[in-house]
């Protein structure tokens, strides 16, 4: 190969040079976008177990790029929180959710929620209870329809500032769910002081349900400690029926995953809505 009379070094060197060139690319792709509508949020159907009704969404940021086609947050979400972009995403996401639920609820007359991602660089923005009032503000959508879902390795980072920032988001009505609870080793003395209202149950234990694994164990351990501070509990990446029956047991309320539908553009978000109130 034409590469072998070349140092290490070199070759190092492209690698490492395309790898900046393609983050680049990205990142001025992302600026393109967010000025460009290039993103758009799926809605993915947050069940009540007892009856199989919609309580809510969770929103989850979708990228349609010209050349490439539909791309996933896993591609572009680091990049963004590197380059501070999160903040301008974060807050186009919050708001957009926030309308699209308010014409929900208004067309359905039901108290649908929807849930938002946060990221830790967002938490850390002195600004972000002042974003979200004026979210509020701005829409017009009820506090109590909005939540934020924060991972809680988020909140170990610097716990009284984050907690205080928590308590200032809650403080105008909007709820607050702890995600991929479970995965974080966070210290369960905390979580009284953290003022959410919401504990979501990471797939991977959701998956160990039926995989004959111990870790089903914590899925019945958080629901328990849900139970014990009075939060609510969902659980994410429901799959397939046993892992739903296996929920049922616990007596967990709400859930979400392929086995009840996918994440899915606004309008077929919809018609799902309106089939069920049908
Ligand atoms: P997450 O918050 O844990 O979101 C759940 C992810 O699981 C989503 O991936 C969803 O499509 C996927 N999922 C849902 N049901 C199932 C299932 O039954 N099985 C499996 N295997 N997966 C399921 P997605 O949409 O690719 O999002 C990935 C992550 O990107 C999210 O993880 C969240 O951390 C982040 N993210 C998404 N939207 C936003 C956003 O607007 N802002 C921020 N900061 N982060 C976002
Ligand atoms: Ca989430
Ligand atoms: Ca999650
Ligand atoms: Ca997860």
């Amino acid at each position: 190969a034409k590469a072998a009379g070349r140092s290490r070094i070199e070759v190092f060197d492209d690698a490492l040079r395309e790898r900046a060139l393609s983050r680049l690319r990205t990142e001025s792709d992302l600026r393109v976008a967010l000025d460009s509508d290039q993103l758009f949020l799926a809605y993915q159907p947050i069940i009540r177990m007892q009856d199989g009704s919609i309580a809510g969404f969770e929103a989850l940021v979708r990228w349609s790029h010209p050349e490439r086609g539909t791309i996933l947050p896993g591609e572009f979400i680091a990049l963004a929180e590197e380059t501070g972009l999160i903040l301008r995403l974060g807050r186009w996401a919050l708001k957009e959710a926030a309308l699209q639920i308010k014409d929900w609820r208004q067309r359905t007359g039901r108290d649908l929620f929807v849930s938002v991602n946060v990221s830790g660089r967002q938490l850390m923005d002195d600004d972000m209870a002042a974003a979200v009032a004026q979210v509020l503000e701005e829409t017009g959508v009820e506090p109590r329809a909005l939540k934020l879902e924060i991972t809680e390795s988020l909140l170990l980072d610097d716990t009284a500032r984050c907690v205080q920032m928590l308590h200032d988001i809650r403080k105008l009505g909007v709820r607050l769910c702890l995600d991929d609870f479970g995965t974080g080793f966070s210290n369960l003395s905390y979580l009284h002081s953290y003022p959410v209202d919401t504990l979501k149950i990471d797939r991977s234990f959701v998956r160990a349900a039926t995989d004959g694994d111990r870790r089903a164990e914590i899925a019945r351990i958080i629901t328990m400690l849900a139970a014990a501070l009075d939060l609510e509990v969902v659980a994410e990446g429901v799959e397939r029926d046993a892992e739903a029956a296996f929920l049922r047991g616990l007596h967990c309320e709400y859930a979400q995953g392929y086995f009840f539908a996918r994440p899915m553009p606004p309008e077929e978000a919809e018609r799902h809505l309106l089939v069920q109130a049908a």
